[in-house]
């Protein structure tokens, strides 16, 4: 499985969406190197709670 998470330029909302589901602003791939496993996780999981 290959998801690339975004991130809300304008509320910094977490999505895999091209635009932001609550502003609509256009977000953009989030970094994660310095990240580890389990931060990606969480952030994955929120991005599902949140949609
Ligand atoms: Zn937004």
């Amino acid at each position: 499985m290959h998801f690339q998470l975004r991130k809300c330029v304008s509320c910094n909302h977490y999505t895999l969406k091209n635009e932001c589901p609550k502003c609509n602003e256009k977000t953009k791939t989030s970094h994660p190197a310095k990240f580890s496993p389990d931060d990606k996780y969480m952030k994955y999981r929120l991005a599902e709670r949140y949609e």
